[in-house]
């Protein structure tokens, strides 16, 4: 996908799209996302590896678990270590309780994304969202500049409703 086409198909899963035309994948996401979230995964992991200067993001050690987590987690990433203390991979599992739509699951998507650049860029920032999960957010926002911020939490209050 070329940049302008990426910005396009990326904007389409936002809600803010309406009234304009989708990209036709995102229409296939929006339509089908509880049996295509592993594809939207991998579809926005290569968009950040083409189109971002995030570095080229090691798709071998980065692995995606659609599963229920708990009540009030949309997204997790948990991060494997060698004996040795490097980063050996990273398993990242959404909640299709709460990513009930292609909007939401994009920005866990990101928001978990981020969280594998954080901790393979800046591995002595032991802060979860610190000054590097926002450096790092900052960069893809600045690559798409005309793409509707993604939310930039991944858990949702217990009293947000689900409908
Ligand atoms: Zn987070």
């Amino acid at each position: 996908m070329d940049y302008m086409e990426a910005a396009w198909f990326l904007t389409s899963l936002s809600p803010e799209m309406k009234g304009w035309a989708a990209h036709p994948m995102a229409g296939y996401f929006k339509k089908s996302i509880m049996y295509s979230g592993k594809e939207l995964f991998y579809t926005i992991f290569d968009i950040l590896n083409d189109h971002t200067l995030i570095g080229e993001l090691p798709k071998e050690i980065i692995s995606v678990r659609f599963e229920f987590i708990d009540s009030e987690t949309a997204g997790e990433t948990h991060v494997f270590h060698t004996n040795s203390g490097e980063i050996e991979r990273f398993e990242i599992l959404i909640s299709p309780e709460f990513c009930i739509d292609a909007a939401r699951t994009r920005d866990v998507i990101l928001h978990e994304l981020v969280h594998c650049c954080a901790c393979l860029y800046f591995p002595s920032d032991k802060e979860i969202h610190g000054q590097s999960f926002h450096d790092i957010a900052n960069l893809i926002g600045c690559a798409f500049p005309t793409v509707p911020t993604p939310i930039a939490y991944h858990e949702w209050g217990t009293t947000t409703s689900l409908e």
